[in-house]
């Protein structure tokens, strides 16, 4: 016990004066007495890595598994795979998606419904991540607008992790802010790149941003030449026989690489530079190098960017994969330098679909462009129901809202009035799956997801729905149906509750394991309470359940 105790005092010295210090997260790097105590019995990893693959499918995952020569296949070869993974909920748009990987809990109950809502007060839209309070560490307000982490309704791994190990430290780093935020969670230090600038992140009132930005204020002096460096060739002789014309709404949508008009957020220049940054942090930090259990978010956005403006069975998605394999295996070889061990778990946000009229010519007459003809008909049939001189449904990026002249919420009655007259018009009809109201849909149970393929429709969509934040209708799309499609904007789309955009690949690694595969589903709900087992983090009750890896001497997990 003597010698414990003298060792400990040793540890406590070399953490304060290491040079990360002057960075370490606010709580600071003094390990108290009782946590210095477990830290010494914990023989567990010291760092655990999150990586988010934005849009990666679990069909975009099997189609490119045999070709992959880099990071993913040291994932698959020395990982637990699980193809049937899912994003358990109907709404599979980023925010969500991004909130149920490390808190365990379905969007229902993280806040983080949809990416976009609106305040129905003031008609204004509202971004998921909004911050009232918060500025950027950049100066000024771009992309999304001032942001934080207070509509993220519950804490994370890291939160967790942070309360009972307070010498621990949580970043993240992503091409999104959305990214970032999800993975950092309330108390880890969150980056995404902006343009023109580097990586950022926000400022809470009081907070300095000169202070929030230093643990990246070095990698931020060289990046703006990277930024110009998009070097997007054609490498892969198979990614180019992928080349073809579709005709879309309007007009011919040529697939080549390289694409005209590339930016660095459609590139895959920016996973390539968002996994130096992590490294970078990783270094710079020396995660997972003390006595601490440290974790490291990564979000890897390109993916998204690049399937949404290309589809995904084109050479623009082939480029982009092998090129994220081969940054990934980098990433991975500076996993292996980390003494204190690694554990990572890799998913995505949500998965997507191909460009829908590429998937109509091959074998899917079905597959069309949405068409919203019930919504105007609906419109007008509720203008004379109602006596009104306005149409009081206006279409969202994930449903319809029930509004007035100047798109703020119909007060009520009228407003669960409409809705319940507007349910019967459109549910079912046209283009639309489903369309429920969110206050009806709100009293229905949260079912029980363990074989999240079984859920109907209307329970996937259960699992999405926040007051104050779906929409006032909230609609499913009929399967093969998709909006976008014009020359310049989105080819294709995600946000549904068909397996295309719920199905993700969910691996757990640790460096030069053996591979296993495991084929029954899991969900990205089950993570955040499978890495705490890992870590010895205790949770709250979680939607999600503790899956055995038998890692090494991984613990099992407590019986329920
Ligand atoms: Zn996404």
């Amino acid at each position: 016990m003597l010698f414990k105790r003298l060792l400990l005092s040793a540890v406590s010295a070399t953490v304060a004066l290491a040079p990360m210090a002057a960075t370490a997260a606010p709580v600071g790097a003094v390990v108290a007495q009782g946590a210095s105590d477990e830290a010494e019995a914990y023989a567990g990893p010291r760092l655990v890595v999150t990586v988010v693959v934005d849009q990666l499918s679990a069909n975009l995952f099997n189609q490119y598994r045999s070709r992959f020569t880099g990071g993913f296949k040291r994932l698959i070869d020395e990982g637990l795979v699980h193809a049937n993974g899912f994003q358990t909920h109907g709404v599979t748009e980023t925010c969500p998606g991004h909130s149920t990987v490390l808190t365990g809990m379905h969007p229902t109950h993280t806040g983080i419904g949809v990416n976009f809502s609106a305040d129905d007060a003031t008609g204004e839209g509202r971004y998921c991540l909004a911050s009232e309070v918060n500025t950027l560490a950049h100066g000024q307000i771009t992309d999304n607008g001032n942001v934080g982490t207070e509509l993220l309704k519950v804490d994370t791994l890291g939160d967790w992790l942070q309360v009972q190990r307070p010498d621990s430290r949580v970043f993240a780093v992503s091409g999104k802010d959305r990214g970032a935020m999800n993975l950092a969670g309330h108390n880890g230090r969150a980056f995404w790149f902006t343009k023109g600038f580097g990586l950022t992140t926000f400022v809470r009132p009081g907070e300095s941003a000169e202070e929030r930005l230093a643990p990246v204020a070095q990698y931020n002096t060289r990046f703006p030449a990277a930024e110009q460096g998009q070097n997007w060739k054609a490498n892969n002789a198979y990614c180019q026989s992928l080349a073809e014309d579709i005709e879309v709404v309007d007009g011919t949508f040529k697939s080549v690489v390289p694409p005209q008009n590339i930016g660095f957020d459609g590139s895959p220049t920016q996973d390539e530079e968002t996994l130096k940054a992590a490294t970078y942090l990783l270094q710079s930090q020396r995660l997972g190098q003390g006595k601490a259990v440290d974790m490291l978010g990564v979000s890897l956005s390109a993916t998204d960017k690049i399937g949404h403006t290309y589809g995904t069975q084109g050479p623009e998605m082939c480029e982009q994969l092998m090129r994220l394999d081969a940054a990934l295996g980098d990433f991975l070889s500076e996993l292996d330098k980390v003494e204190g061990g690694v554990v990572l778990a890799l998913t995505a946000d949500h998965g997507g679909a191909d460009i829908i009229e590429r998937t109509h010519a091959r074998g899917f007459p079905y597959a069309h462009r949405a068409s919203f003809a019930v919504v105007e008909e609906a419109n007008a049939a509720l203008r004379q129901q109602f006596n009104l001189d306005f149409d009081p449904l206006q279409r969202g990026s994930s449903g319809l809202r029930i509004v007035d002249t100047q798109k703020r919420a119909l007060a009520e009655p009228l407003r669960s009035q409409i809705a319940r007259a507007a349910v019967p018009m459109l549910d079912s009809k046209g283009d639309f799956a489903m369309v429920v109201f969110r206050d009806e849909l709100l009293q229905d149970p949260i079912m029980e997801t363990i074989q999240p393929e079984e859920l109907t429709v209307r329970e996937r969509m259960r699992l999405s729905a926040v007051d104050g934040v779906s929409a006032d209708l909230m609609t499913a799309l009929k399967p093969g149906v998709a909006t976008g499609g014009r020359l310049g904007g989105n080819m294709s789309a995600h946000g549904q509750p068909w397996n295309y955009d719920r199905k993700v690949p969910i691996i757990f690694w640790t460096p030069h394991a053996a591979g296993q595969e495991r084929f029954m589903p899991i969900r990205t709900i089950d993570i955040a309470p499978t890495l705490a087992n890992i870590i010895e983090v205790e949770t709250p009750k979680l939607d999600g359940r503790c899956i055995d890896l038998n890692l090494g001497e991984s613990p099992v997990c407590p019986v329920e």
